[in-house]
């Protein structure tokens, strides 16, 4: 099989899988307890706190450890004082713009900010944002879909320059492009451990220490009170070897990855009605988002499937009723042309050859339909 959907999830590398197996087994005590069996997740806790906070910059007592990106999104958001106003950027992921319109709906006051036709945030969007002056800001800084890569360091400067708060999901970006936490300059910042080849249900959001964080899980005071519930341990050790991994590989995997998109884009022009999506900006090494004129994506999707390739759509299917991807309609992408969108997102142990493949069965598809 080819896996091209990285951006969705990763396969766990065998060196974070080898870090978790003792803490499954052997040392399943809970990381709470004095005693020694405890006392062993609790250290292995702190080294993965270490690890990740090593990758981005930051010191350990900044890092709360969630059980995902999602929950990461929902408790940066929860920073917000009761009746505050914040915006959210148009193309941000369901878990930034679900909780904003939850928040909406309870009586704080949102704003969007659009993008333009490359999916990039506008100066005259933050113009308009800096004379609303909100609470907090949150833009991400590499998107799920098209994989533009937003100037997150230039907007947060002008931002905090107003004393406007500024969080940024950094889950797609992770591992596929430097994420300095005091370089970008924001206050808060998400991540997950599946997008890096670590396990599922495992994230973290970063906190700069004067932001005040409101926990939205209460109970037994674990993450300094940010986020009770016992840890993870298995998973957490898993993102702390995931992150140390990427800390020491990410130079390789940029260029493999870089190498392998650009040996796509070759391909992929020579296909007739074929438009890449946000083209023309800084994009992630690993994503391209491509429509091809007149062919349904999920149909695409499902007959690259039959033929042993994985890929995803450009649409979500919402109670049944398929919608144009809401990053593309914020683009100002036709709903007719959205629909034609699939997703490639490459992973550092795909091949030149897979991308041949992928070409050759991409053509004969489009050739035949
Ligand atoms: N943010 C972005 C940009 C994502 O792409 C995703 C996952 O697809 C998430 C947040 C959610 O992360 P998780 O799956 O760990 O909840």
């Amino acid at each position: 099989m080819i896996y091209f959907d990285h951006n969705a999830t990763t396969p766990i590398d065998d060196r974070v899988l080898e870090a978790m197996l003792p803490f499954l087994k052997t040392f399943y005590g809970n990381p709470s307890s004095l005693y020694r069996l405890g006392r062993v997740g609790r250290s292995a806790i702190d080294t993965a706190r270490e690890q990740l906070a090593a990758l981005l910059g930051v010191q350990p007592g900044q890092i709360i450890f969630t059980c995902g990106g999602t929950e990461a999104n929902n408790l940066a958001l929860a920073t917000l004082p009761p009746q505050a106003g914040f915006a959210v950027s148009a193309i941000e992921h369901p878990s930034i713009i679900e909780p904003a319109l939850y928040l909406q709906s309870q009586g704080h006051t949102l704003s969007l900010l659009d993008v333009n036709a490359d999916g990039l945030i506008t100066q005259d969007a933050i113009d308009e944002i800096i004379r609303l002056k909100p609470h907090l800001v949150s833009i991400m800084l590499a998107n799920n879909e098209t994989g533009a890569v937003q100037n997150i360091a230039h907007y947060a400067d002008q931002l905090r320059a107003h004393g406007i708060k500024f969080h940024s999901d950094a889950v797609q970006a992770l591992g596929k492009i430097p994420v300095d936490f005091n370089r970008l300059g924001v206050d808060l910042m998400s991540l997950s451990s599946h997008k890096i080849y670590g396990p599922k249900g495992c994230g973290a959001l970063v906190f700069e220490k004067n932001v005040a964080i409101n926990p939205i899980l209460l109970g037994g005071g674990q993450e300094q009170g940010f986020r009770a519930g016992t840890e993870n341990v298995a998973a957490i050790v898993g993102f702390g070897k995931a992150a140390e991994l990427v800390k020491t590989e990410l130079d390789e995997r940029h260029a493999h990855l870089l190498k392998l998109r650009m040996l796509l884009e070759q391909g992929l022009s020579a296909i007739p009605g074929l438009t890449i999506f946000a083209k023309q900006v800084e994009r992630l090494p690993n994503t391209v988002q491509v429509g091809i004129h007149g062919i349904d994506g999920e149909m695409l999707l499902m007959q690259l499937d039959q033929q042993g390739i994985a890929v995803s759509s450009g649409s979500a299917c919402a109670s049944g009723v398929r919608e144009p991807s809401p990053v593309l309609a914020a683009m100002g992408v036709e709903p007719a042309q959205a629909k034609t969108a699939i997703r490639i997102s490459l992973g550092k142990a795909n091949t030149e050859a897979d991308i041949f493949e992928f070409i050759k069965q991409l053509k004969f598809l489009t050739e035949t339909r």
